[in-house]
């Protein structure tokens, strides 16, 4: 079995806001994390070259130490914070990009930003330096409470306008807050896409379900010892255990809710 640590970031900055403060990492911890990182001998890839090696048909093999860093949401800081820091030790990545929230948007603005967001011109700029954008749903909503039609919209409208704008093609996405079912992991597949990230805080192996790949949490309280024992993978971490038991204990709360949504006629 090949196990292969998945990272999860969001906002880089020293200065979040009150909704992005849970989640964001500061950019000293980035630097010391992927120092780490090179230091280790891991070779970072993006979430599509990691997939197209899990594929053991295309005669494509995988490095000694393999590992994906991923950022949601495009925030403007992953262009000033997190590029630059990627750029110094030559590291791709992954950014998963929702649509209706980027700086320009226009006509397409959908959804509720929760920061200064990345403008087109510069997810394109992250493009061209090696960065895979990957979708993220066009609006952010919770996409295992949407009705079949419009979460084929989200999908289908994130894709498009990311593969229009950027100019490439876009096979790989993360779930809005990680939230997927049955059924919206088959749309997923349906829209096109080959690969798709959840947040179940366990090391991502090439047995798991392309449609749900595990990812690890990063945020601001991740000690760099903490960091270490999570990409090293001897065990899952400590850390990570009650994050995953209310993360599996939620999933039956939100099928249950979608049922009975179903049932009221509100789906
Ligand atoms: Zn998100």
């Amino acid at each position: 079995m090949i196990r292969v640590p998945i990272l999860m970031y969001h906002s880089v900055t020293d200065r979040p806001n009150d909704e992005t403060k849970p989640h964001a990492v500061r950019p000293s911890d980035l630097a010391e994390q992927l120092s780490y990182l090179s230091e280790s001998g891991f070779t970072p890839l993006t979430l599509g070259d990691l997939v197209a090696r899990f594929n053991k048909n295309n005669g494509l093999s995988l490095p000694a130490k393999p590992i994906v860093v991923t950022f949601d949401d495009g925030y403007a800081d992953f262009h000033s914070h997190a590029l630059p820091l990627l750029e110094r030790h030559n590291f791709p990545a992954t950014v998963f990009l929702t649509s209706g929230w980027v700086s320009d948007a226009g006509k397409d603005a959908a959804g509720r930003p929760l920061d200064d967001m990345l403008s087109w011109g510069q997810a394109r700029e992250a493009a061209q330096t090696g960065i895979e954008i990957g979708g993220h749903s066009h609006s952010h909503p919770q996409l295992d409470q949407l009705r079949t039609e419009d979460l084929r919209q989200e999908l289908r409208r994130n894709k498009g306008l990311l593969e229009e704008k950027i100019g490439t093609p876009v096979a790989t996405m993360a779930y809005p807050y990680g939230y997927s079912s049955a059924r919206v992991r088959r749309e997923v597949r349906k829209a096109g896409y080959f690969a798709a990230c959840a947040v179940s805080n366990t090391i991502a192996a090439d047995r798991h379900d392309m449609l749900a790949i595990p990812r690890l949490t990063v945020g601001k309280n991740t000690t760099i010892n903490m960091f270490k024992r999570a990409v090293e993978g001897n065990a899952v971490p400590l850390i990570y255990m009650r994050e995953r038991i209310l993360t599996k204990g939620y999933a039956v709360v939100r099928r249950t809710r979608y049922g009975l949504q179903r049932v009221r006629g509100n789906v």
